[in-house]
């Protein structure tokens, strides 16, 4: 159990503590992690691309088959507790990895500024520079390599 700051249940419990409604309300629905990435076969870096699955909705960043996601697609990671650690493509935004590294959650999180819309706001969002696996021919993925570090992302 961590010491409660303001009271908020991710302040007061640990990620293995929470309820399956806390665990996914997490989530702020950035969509970073549904973005290809490349490994570079040399340094083991990750590459990211502005490519994204084709289940995810571009308009509100939400999985169209959640329920179902690990089926449809078997390299879509569940995530869990034991597993944020270990994942170093995890976007340094993504609430459960700022919580698993000890940190805070920033005011744009929609639990705490009540409103999907600032991730968008924020510019933490995959929505408005990224296009789906759909649109284009998934054996030239490395033409959408991006900058991570660019402001748009
Ligand atoms: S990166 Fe984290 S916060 Fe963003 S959609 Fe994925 S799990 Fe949710
Ligand atoms: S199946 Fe859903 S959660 Fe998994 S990568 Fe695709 S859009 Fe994201």
């Amino acid at each position: 159990m961590k010491e409660p700051q303001n009271g908020h249940f991710w302040e007061t419990k640990s990620l293995a503590e929470m309820t399956p409604k806390e665990w996914e309300s997490l989530c702020d629905g950035c969509g970073r992690c549904c973005l290809y990435k490349l490994e570079d076969e040399d340094s083991g870096d990750i590459l990211q691309t502005n490519v994204v699955c084709r289940f995810l909705d571009l308009s509100n960043c939400r999985c169209t088959t959640y329920p179902r996601r690990h089926k449809r697609v078997p390299t879509c990671v569940l995530l869990s507790p034991d597993k944020i650690a270990g994942l170093k493509w995890i976007p340094e935004s993504c609430a459960y990895r700022l919580l698993a590294e000890g940190k805070e959650l920033p005011d744009w999180h929609p639990l705490l500024s009540g409103d999907p819309e600032s991730v968008y706001r924020a510019g933490v969002s995959v929505r408005g520079w990224s296009i789906s696996e759909s649109e284009i021919d998934m054996d030239r993925l490395e033409d959408y390599v991006v900058d991570p570090s660019d402001d748009e992302r």
